[in-house]
């Protein structure tokens, strides 16, 4: 609604112009008051959200001021640039088309006014999927200082819609110099993504740019992960091990994820033990139920059964969660003698196990969007670094 005002500013103008021309001819008065009638009608649907009949009504006027040539040039060129928007916001995309195309090509206005025409041309071309035409209007506009940072955002939508990584960080890179971030989540998923697309051989170092993927965006856990894998391919236990201890750091949230690769490096350097150590922390830090499952794992196989339900009993106390309550009922299952006791624990475990498997692991913070695969970018919300593990964020039953 507010944006619709706004796009319509310029047809104010041009009628405010419009009407105080008219105003001077008495003979046009009936005309003149016949439009004021519908400029107010126009508004006054605006105000009641009845935005389709106000677009139509408005277009309505503007093509009979056109008709009649009384705007005068720049009060035409931005009606007429209007006129293409409104077309464009209804999906009559061709007539959007034609009359930026015309805007364009007119002897009638300056080098500016075509720069204009030319990006709602290029957001034609983007709202029907030619992307390439698009493409080749926005790479035009980077060249000019008052078009650069938005040429530059929308190639980046549409490397990101091509997955051309290379070409998708070149921008963001140009974009993050006109306007500098202190944690630049894009930039940094653009470089995970370009070292995904890198051949085993690459001469391209994928270690180096995901330390820069770090450095641009310190919280991006996802570099981690990957610079994790790196040092585990290369049997570089301590280094993998350094970077992933550090997303408890990050984003506790995620914590989850690295224990695979955690327990994996910890073994190799057969030093179990501190890798107790680590789980006893993340568990305080971050109250993650994959965190606290993947103790009481360690607690059993290092020490027993009897200690790692104890663990969890005491786990429960201090964050409840479906998961630690499926394993708490499995050891209570484990202990339980025959009989109708023990059947309605065993209905219960079940019960809830059930359940859990309904459910899904991942939640988009954002949109809501559910998955049961970590993505780094939601494609519902095309948020990026806004799904989460569910174990993560949800801990109460
Ligand atoms: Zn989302």
């Amino acid at each position: 609604m507010i944006e619709l005002l706004f796009l319509l500013l310029p047809i104010a103008a041009a009628y405010g112009w419009y009407m105080g021309h008219r105003s001077a001819k008495k003979d046009q008065e009936d005309i003149s008051n016949k439009l004021s009638r519908d400029y107010v009608t126009g508004v006054n649907f605006l105000l009641s959200n009845q935005t389709e009949k106000a677009v139509d009504l408005f277009l309505n006027m503007l093509q009979k001021q056109e008709t009649e040539n009384e705007i005068e040039q720049s009060s035409q060129f931005e009606a007429e640039l209007t006129l293409g928007n409104l077309f464009r916001s209804r999906g009559e995309v061709d007539r959007a088309l034609r009359i930026h195309q015309a805007l364009d090509r007119s002897p009638n206005y300056s080098f500016e006014q075509k720069l204009l025409a030319k990006q709602q041309l290029a957001k034609d071309f983007m709202s029907v999927g030619f992307f390439d035409r698009a493409e080749a209007i926005y790479i035009m506009l980077v060249d000019e200082p008052d078009f650069a940072e938005g040429a530059l955002q929308q190639l980046a939508v549409i490397y990101q819609k091509t997955k051309e990584w290379k070409k998708a960080v070149n921008v963001a890179e140009k974009l993050a110099k006109i306007s500098p971030k202190d944690d630049n989540i894009e930039l940094a998923q653009f470089y995970c993504e370009f070292v995904r697309t890198l051949p085993a051989d690459s001469k391209e170092n994928a270690q180096q740019i995901l330390q820069q993927a770090l450095t641009v965006s310190p919280s991006c856990v996802r570099a981690s992960m990957m610079l994790g894998e790196k040092f585990i391919e290369q049997k570089d236990y301590q280094s993998a091990v350094k970077i992933l201890e550090n997303v408890l750091t990050q984003n506790p949230d995620f914590v989850g994820e690295t224990l695979p690769m955690l327990k994996e490096c910890y073994q190799a350097l057969g030093q179990l033990d501190n890798f107790e150590l680590f789980l006893i922390r993340a568990s305080q830090a971050s109250g993650n139920a994959s965190v606290d499952l993947a103790l009481a794992d360690l607690i059993e196989q290092q020490d027993s059964r009897a200690s790692a339900q104890s663990k969890v009993y005491q786990q429960i106390g201090q964050h409840p969660n479906m998961f630690l309550f499926h394993r708490f009922i499995q050891y209570q299952v484990e202990d339980a003698e025959e009989g109708r006791a023990k059947d309605s624990l065993v209905l219960l475990h079940r019960m809830v196990g059930e359940r859990i498997r309904q459910g899904f692991e991942y939640r988009c913070t954002n949109c809501g969007y559910q998955t049961h695969k970590l993505m780094w970018c939601c494609p519902s919300c095309r948020q990026w670094e806004k799904i989460k593990p569910i174990r993560g964020i949800e801990n109460q039953i």
